[in-house]
């Protein structure tokens, strides 16, 4: 299955031709590792505390899974192809610009990853007419409000400073249906725990998320399990 099978919109698809990616990486397209599989080492997140979307077949791809809406949990590195595994969904799951408020939610552990992921996300998103705000640690607060103003689409943010703006602001979150939290292992080591609690406290009920980590560690299925819908585990 390439790209051309997957069902995506033009816009989209244009976007993903305009980058030149002709076929999808192995975390974009791996078969998953199977619900209930592996159980020792870092350990498959299990069940829920609600459905979303059956699995079926149970084999399943990651772009495909995350466009069907389940969540989740994907180990992939930087280097991988991680970000176009959330952003093409991303996109297909917004469809087009709206001014009732974000509906997806990116967290990064660092400014340079969000800086990163926000020019990814002009390049391949550049056909669909979605807007993003980036909410910054570091930044002025004038420069946040402004973006805000735009009615962004999309939020690419810093925990840090997303509850600061949430706070201060009194930026609201209960419009988001996608969340990603991106390198989610090196949220946590920056000791974003809390803010991601309060962040999480914020969302609407009903919302899709998104786990990309390099690693897998205890803590992380923990918080997986606890706040995620029968995460499908994809692991290269
Ligand atoms: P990432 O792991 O998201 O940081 O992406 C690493 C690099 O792979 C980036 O330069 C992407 O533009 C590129 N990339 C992502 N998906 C594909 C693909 N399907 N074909 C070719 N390059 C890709």
């Amino acid at each position: 299955g390439g790209f051309q099978s997957m069902g995506l919109s033009y816009p989209v698809f244009k976007g993903v031709m305009k980058k030149g990616y002709k076929v999808p990486t192995p975390i974009q397209r791996k078969v998953s590792a199977g619900r209930g599989g592996g159980g020792h080492g870092g350990g498959t997140p299990v069940p829920a505390r609600r459905r979303w979307d059956g699995d079926g077949d149970g084999v399943s791809q990651s772009i495909p899974a995350i466009l069907r809406g389940r969540d989740v949990v994907a180990m992939a590195r930087t280097g991988s192809g991680k970000t176009a595994c959330f952003l093409i969904p991303m996109f297909e799951r917004l469809k087009a610009p709206s001014q009732a408020g974000a509906r997806a939610l990116v967290l990064s552990p660092t400014r340079e990853l969000a800086l990163q992921t926000l020019k990814f996300t002009k390049e391949l998103g550049k056909f669909t007419g979605l807007k993003t705000a980036l909410i910054l640690g570091g930044d002025k607060m004038e420069d946040q409000f402004a973006a805000l103003h735009e009615n962004p689409d999309i939020i690419i943010a810093t925990p840090g400073r997303l509850v600061h703006v949430a706070v201060e602001m009194k930026l609201k979150l209960h419009t988001v249906e996608y969340v990603v939290f991106d390198e989610a292992d090196r949220l946590f080591e920056m000791g974003f725990a809390e803010q991601l609690q309060e962040i999480i406290a914020r969302l609407p009920d009903c919302h899709q998320t998104v786990l990309f980590s390099a690693t897998l560690p205890k803590l992380l299925v923990e918080f997986a399990r606890a706040g995620l819908t029968e995460p499908m585990l994809i692991r290269l």
